[in-house]
């Protein structure tokens, strides 16, 4: 009987067999169904793999069990993290602020860090192999499959159906819904704005209250919103789904470095006489949003700082980066081992625990990976 069987070659299941090598442990079989392990963290960071970061902030995951996570990321956070992988895999890192990549700023060098020391030690990847139902050939297996954002990496969502198999209760599942995704818009006249990247604060109104603020870049597209702030928006909207969305919309402060009294002034000193208004605005915004101000009304100093984009709801999995939901964390012990089948742990983005742009999920992956590999190194001893 193998000791360690892990469903998965993705970022959470690499770790863990890395992990496991590095406590000594290399009876260890990885099962993945794609061609070749890690093809969506080859995409992450724009393929530059955002890692980590360094101030990670507990609180600002969703989750049902926030205690459970706080432990496991002030166990296995930044710092251990960024030791396995300068010390054990030998990927030297860099920041941009917080944010940590490889310091090569390409995803494939931590691919194949990951992957040549699982191969040097004499543990094989077997690929085009998926796992459709849970066995007792290893001691412990590791579900490591992933969630359902970005399905034609191989995760879409099969890894509930494996636990499902054991874990019969559906109240242990939290309902999926894509996170770190666009927003799809109804309104026409902010199509040809299409491709149009503006510096902005973005505010969340859903149910004509504010509930999130992010500043950043707005990418305007033919389907509504996109850009990193959005994208982080879309957390807070995932949230409140459960709650009811009678209306949801973002309103954009596009000179943001301005306050409307001193933005007016701008705007009247302008257009004194009234004519090609847009013209003498795109000083201030580009042109053709500036039509599309003005075209909304008269007082454009308001419509520049308080820019309405209704919202009809998010884009869907193939869009998304992150799935919401999942695995409850509560049903698992510290060591992500199932409570009540606990030589089967359960990692990574199957587990109800996403966090926002910037490290965080990937941070998610490698913590989680390591409470489990460490926690079967000793039940292995
Ligand atoms: C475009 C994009 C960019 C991103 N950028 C970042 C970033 O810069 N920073 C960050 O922190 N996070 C980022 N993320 C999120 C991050 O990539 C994921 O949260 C993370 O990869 C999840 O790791 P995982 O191991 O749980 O799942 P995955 O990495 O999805 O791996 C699961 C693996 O299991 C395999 N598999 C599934 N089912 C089976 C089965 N039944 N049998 C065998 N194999 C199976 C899949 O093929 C896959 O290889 C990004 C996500 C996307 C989509």
């Amino acid at each position: 009987m193998l000791d360690v069987a892990i469903i998965g070659a993705g970022a959470s299941g690499l770790m863990c067999a890395c992990r496991l090598i590095s406590a000594g442990i290399t009876d260890i079989a990885v099962f993945e169904r794609n061609d070749r392990p890690g093809k969506k963290l080859l995409a992450t960071g724009n393929g530059r793999c955002n890692l980590s970061n360094s101030s990670v902030r507990p609180e600002e995951y969703n989750t049902d069990d926030p205690y459970k996570l706080a432990d496991i990321l002030g166990a296995y956070g930044f710092e251990p993290t960024a030791d396995f992988f300068e010390k054990t895999l030998n990927v030297m890192l860099s920041s941009r602020d917080d944010l940590i990549y490889p310091r090569t700023f390409k995803s494939s060098t931590v691919l194949d860090a990951l992957r040549s020391y699982i191969e040097d030690h004499g543990v094989k990847i077997t690929t085009g192999s998926f796992v459709d139902k849970l066995d007792d050939k290893a001691k412990y297996t590791v579900i490591a499959s992933g969630g359902m954002a970005m399905p034609v990496s191989g995760s879409d969502g099969n890894s509930y159906k494996l636990i499902n198999s054991i874990v019969k209760d559906k109240t242990a599942f939290c309902d999926v819904r894509p996170s770190l995704v666009q927003f799809n818009s109804s309104d026409r006249d902010i199509r040809p704005l299409s491709g149009m990247r503006l510096n902005a604060v973005l505010s969340l109104y859903i149910n004509k209250e504010k509930v999130a603020e992010e500043q950043g870049e707005l990418l305007f597209t033919d389907y509504g919103i996109s850009g990193i702030c959005t994208m982080q928006l879309s957390r807070i909207y995932d949230r409140y789904i459960a709650k009811g969305i009678k209306s949801c919309y973002v309103s954009a402060d596009l000179v943001p470095e301005h306050d409307k009294d001193t933005l007016a002034e701008e705007v009247k000193r302008r257009i004194t006489d009234g004519k090609d208004i847009s013209s003498r605005l795109s000083g201030i915004l580009p042109k053709e949003i500036c039509e599309v101000i003005t075209s909304r009304g008269r007082d454009i100093a308001g419509l520049m700082k308080d820019f309405k984009i209704s919202i009809t709801g998010t884009r869907d999995f193939e869009h998304a980066q992150v799935t919401y939901g999942g695995l409850k964390l509560g049903r698992l012990n510290d060591s992500l081992s199932i409570k009540e089948h606990e030589d089967i742990y359960v990692i990574g983005e199957a587990v109800n625990v996403d966090g926002p742009c910037g490290g965080y999920n990937l941070q998610w992956a490698w913590s989680s990976a390591f409470a489990a590999a460490d926690d079967i190194a000793v039940r292995l001893s």
